[in-house]
């Protein structure tokens, strides 16, 4: 079985991948487990990451292509080619609403708070119990899509979920102090950059992180992540757009909003998706070209409702 995930990998991205490979591969499977870009250092202490290869399918070695928390097919990266893809079955496992379907079969719950919380449900249907490593996969995935169990689309089910990983052994404390409470300082300041920065325009806010920021302050693009989620935190803009510019130019666009707010149209008019309070795109820079871009997008697609009329 090939088991492949999204690119810029997230907590759910990796726990899912390696959750279900470990699972698989305990129950007498062979599994490669793929991604197309590296794991971000964060999650580096979750077992087997270094088992994790760039390569996509390939019809002669495996029966299986798993693609997992990717809300389509682009998202897979280099790992997806179309005449490869179609020589093999395939499998979708994820939960974004956005989601067309891109696998011979498809599992997808926009209801679900993640792709992890799916694949514990799964591993009920199926009656398989995962070990401590694969439960400290699993739940690191649930907690880091929830934001520790705070984000709107977590349920009495995603904490049932987590539950039951915690009696197979996931140490939660160490996952969220590893996930929420340990950053390099380098990142805290770009944070503090990003503050500074942060442009409000009507009832949105929007904030660029340049490649020169990630130089002077010496991060990572992965270590970037975060910064959206933060600064929506701020009572006053409906939704927030943090820019961050690449080194093949093109801009990487995150998006966080206020309960009540749906990013999803504004980030497909933008050529991503997402989910209603949490989306994504890449869009072609220069920066100040994307800033607009994206701020006629959320102007669009996301302004509030119009104001009733005062008597
Ligand atoms: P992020 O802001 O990177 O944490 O992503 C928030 C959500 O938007 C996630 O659910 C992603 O799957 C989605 N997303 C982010 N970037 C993209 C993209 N370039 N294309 C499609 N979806 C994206
Ligand atoms: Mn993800
Ligand atoms: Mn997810």
């Amino acid at each position: 079985v090939w088991l492949g995930t999204h690119v810029d990998p997230d907590g759910d991205a990796i726990g899912s991948l390696l959750g279900l490979g470990r699972i698989l591969r305990t129950s007498g499977r062979q599994v490669t487990l793929a991604c197309a870009d590296p794991v971000p250092s964060d999650l580096r202490f979750l077992p087997g990451c270094s088992t994790i290869v760039d390569s996509g399918p390939d019809a002669r070695e495996h029966d299986l292509a798993v693609a997992l928390d990717a809300g389509d097919a682009g998202r897979l990266g280099d790992l997806f080619d179309a005449g490869t893809w179609s020589t093999l079955p395939s499998l979708v496992i994820d939960h974004h609403v956005s989601n067309p379907g891109f696998g011979d079969v498809n599992l997808i719950d926009a209801r679900a708070a993640s792709t992890a919380e799916m694949i514990v449900g799964l591993l009920e249907e199926l009656g398989l119990e995962p070990d401590a490593g694969a439960a400290t996969c699993l739940l690191t995935g649930i907690v880091t899509d929830t934001i520790g169990f705070r984000t709107s689309n977590t349920t009495a089910a995603t904490l049932a979920a987590a539950a039951k990983l915690m009696q197979a052994g996931a140490p939660l404390t160490e996952i969220t102090q590893r996930i929420f409470s340990t950053r390099p300082l380098g990142a805290l300041r770009l944070q503090g950059r990003a503050l500074d920065r942060l442009r409000v325009e009507g009832p949105f806010a929007i904030a660029s992180i340049t490649l020169a920021d990630l130089g002077e302050l010496n991060v990572g693009p992965a270590e970037a992540r975060g910064i959206s989620s933060f600064l929506a935190t701020a009572a006053e803009p409906r939704a927030v757009a943090v820019l961050r510019e690449r080194e093949d130019g093109q801009i990487d666009v995150s998006m966080r909003a206020r309960p009540g707010a749906d990013l999803s149209q504004a980030a497909q008019a933008l050529g991503g998706g997402g989910h209603a309070l949490a989306a994504g795109a890449r869009v072609d820079g220069p920066l100040a070209a994307a800033e607009e871009q994206v701020l006629e997008a959320l102007r669009v697609h996301a302004a509030p409702p119009p104001a009733p009329d005062s008597p």
